[in-house]
């Protein structure tokens, strides 16, 4: 498998997962013309997809959806509460519902040759997963849009290949910052989004020798900065109780405007 991320932050998400034979997205929080260069940077046409997994309704989690839907008639995965909240909205267009394909948190199912588990998340939306994607002994993980961690996502994140994982803000420059206080607190809630040395803390419980690549992704525009979120993990990690050090991993963040390293597991 390779897995490449083409946007990821609070501004927009689309990360790219594929075999040799089948391509998926999970999510399209950019434009279509974003998401169609990014997948031309990998030898790829947005004809040549199987699927886009969604994980949530917010706009930065489908924004291109609704024309690439349009444009190539892709199946489009979430849970059945996430799909009718698309079908719902008319900022995405008119496009064929029969696409909308539900699916059930811990329920297996095959996109082509790829296996993906959906599992929860808490987040403010109606009901939100992540996508854990496998193909024979390799799996990765997108993980992103969660207020906080719990032995189930741990679970979850066991055993991967490569992982993209939320550091979305710095706590200080959350509170500092000029968010409105509601915000704020929703941001910092259970159903917000990790925080950097949160992210860190997560990644202390599902280090192993073979996680070849971390992604650090959804970071906020705002409230963090990639060198800020960089090494507020890679403190995390040298300073918690795993066996490990942050250099004995490849750890990068995930850019909003520029498609990341390609990563073969
Ligand atoms: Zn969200
Ligand atoms: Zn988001």
């Amino acid at each position: 498998m390779r897995m490449v991320s083409i946007a990821s932050g609070s501004s927009g998400n689309c990360i790219y997962i594929g075999s040799d034979d089948t391509h998926i997205l999970v999510d399209a929080g950019i434009s279509n013309k974003r998401i169609e260069q990014g997948l031309n940077e990998i030898g790829l046409k947005g004809s040549e997809l199987s699927g886009i997994l969604i994980t949530h309704e917010h706009s930065d989690h489908i924004k291109g959806l609704g024309v690439l839907a349009r444009k190539h008639h892709i199946p489009i995965y979430g849970t059945q509460e996430t799909l009718e909240e698309i079908a719902g909205t008319g900022s995405l267009g008119k496009f064929d519902t029969g696409l909308l394909t539900p699916v059930r948190p811990d329920v297996d199912f095959f996109v082509g040759d790829l296996r993906v588990k959906p599992f929860r998340i808490d987040h403010d939306a109606v009901n939100p997963v992540a996508y854990r994607v496998q193909r024979g002994e390799k799996s990765v993980a997108v993980a992103t849009d969660m207020g906080h961690f719990d032995q189930y996502i741990i679970e979850h994140l066991q055993g991967l290949d490569a992982v993209l994982l939320e550091s979305n803000h710095d706590v200080r420059m959350l509170e500092t910052g000029p968010y409105p206080y509601y915000l704020k607190r929703r941001i910092l809630g259970d159903h917000g989004h990790l925080s950097n040395e949160t992210a860190g803390r997560l990644l202390n419980c599902i280090l192993h020798d073979k996680l070849k690549k971390i992604f650090l992704g959804h970071l906020s525009k705002e409230n963090n900065y990639e060198e800020l979120a960089y090494e507020t993990v890679r403190l995390e990690i040298d300073e918690g109780d795993s066996p490990y050090g942050a250099s004995d991993f490849s750890i990068s963040v995930a850019g909003r405007d520029r498609m990341s390293e390609i990563v073969y597991v």
